[in-house]
């Protein structure tokens, strides 16, 4: 029987990930409002249909095989400038456009956010950060969708979020809104431009990546690690160590999601060889039967 809501069979999700990397997805469905979410979570959930909730796909690595499963790709996309310096955005939002526009405002607190390739949802996910500022900072609430389609609302005192950790991460629903409130700083915008300035200049940009593969050890800089352990340019298969940032795996052209795992475990295995150092994968790598 086909799901009662419009869909995309078996759609490549090397087409929606910035790895460009990933096979089918048995049901592919787009939501671009609260309710089209409830309704499709509380379906998956009648039918016992595994579920993937993806956002801008920028911290994503889907098995060569695809997910046997729904994916469903999170566009709800609102944003609501609110009185006294608070925002209202949709969890499908440009992360990146939205750390733009608050500083263009002259509103300080998402500057961070400006370059990182992320929808809203996925930020507060993985709560992202750069330049000493989380997702989490100017949060205050979340809205989220239980994997039975009831929607909450989360007060950010409730949720425990660390590096790069966010108490979604062992839930199954899907972030659909977030608040934050931010403060007023004339000097928003120019420290936003030397954010962005900073990361095109250091990162690879114009190519397949999903930025940091490894979470920073406590004390050290994974990308620092790589490089001393000589492994800058180091390639396998279609996959390699950014020659401009070591803790940026980049897809070349023809990389498989076997070709990121081989390079990413021989990477692991070189730092903690020559520089006694353990390394964790940041990274969602997402197994084509869901565990
Ligand atoms: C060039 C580049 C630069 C980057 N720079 C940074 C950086 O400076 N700092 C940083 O922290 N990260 C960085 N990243 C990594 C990435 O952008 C972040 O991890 C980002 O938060 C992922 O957001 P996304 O919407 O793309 O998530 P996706 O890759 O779509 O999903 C990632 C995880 O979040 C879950 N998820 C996504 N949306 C939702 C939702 N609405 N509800 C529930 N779960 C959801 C997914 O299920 C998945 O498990 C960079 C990536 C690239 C390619």
């Amino acid at each position: 029987m086909q799901p009662p809501f419009p869909h995309q069979l078996d759609k490549r999700l090397s087409e929606v990930t910035t790895f460009g990397i990933g096979g089918p997805a048995r049901l592919f469905a787009e939501v671009t409002t609260v309710e089209q979410m409830q309704e499709l979570l509380l379906y998956a959930h009648t039918q016992n249909l595994p579920v993937f909730i993806l956002g801008k796909g920028s911290n994503s690595l889907f098995d060569d095989r695809g997910f046997d499963g729904l994916v469903i790709h999170n566009k709800i996309a609102f944003c609501h400038f609110l009185d006294g310096h608070k925002i209202h955005v949709g969890a499908g939002y440009n992360f990146s456009l939205l750390g733009v526009q608050t500083a263009r405002k002259h509103l300080s607190g998402l500057e961070f956010a400006s370059g990182i390739p992320a929808s809203v949802g996925g930020a507060v996910f993985m709560n992202a950060g750069a330049n000493g500022t989380e997702t989490c900072q100017a949060l205050t609430h979340v809205e989220y969708v239980t994997e039975k389609g009831e929607l909450k609302t989360f007060a950010k005192e409730e949720l425990a979020f660390s590096y790069r950790h966010s108490p979604f991460q062992e839930m199954k629903g899907a972030i659909v809104g977030a608040h934050f409130q931010l403060s007023e700083s004339r000097e928003a915008r120019p420290k936003q431009l030397q954010i962005v300035e900073y990361r095109t200049r250091t990162q690879p940009y114009g190519e397949k990546s999903a930025g940091c593969v490894f979470r920073n050890p406590t004390g050290h800089s994974a990308g620092a690690l790589i490089e001393k352990s000589g492994l800058k340019g180091h390639t396998i298969g279609g996959a390699q160590v950014s020659p401009l940032h070591a803790n940026f795996l980049i897809n070349t052209g023809t990389a498989t999601a076997g070709d990121i795992l081989a390079l990413a475990a021989h990477v692991k295995q070189q730092v903690k060889e020559k520089m006694g150092v353990d390394l964790d994968l940041e990274i969602r790598c997402i197994n084509y039967v869901p565990s």
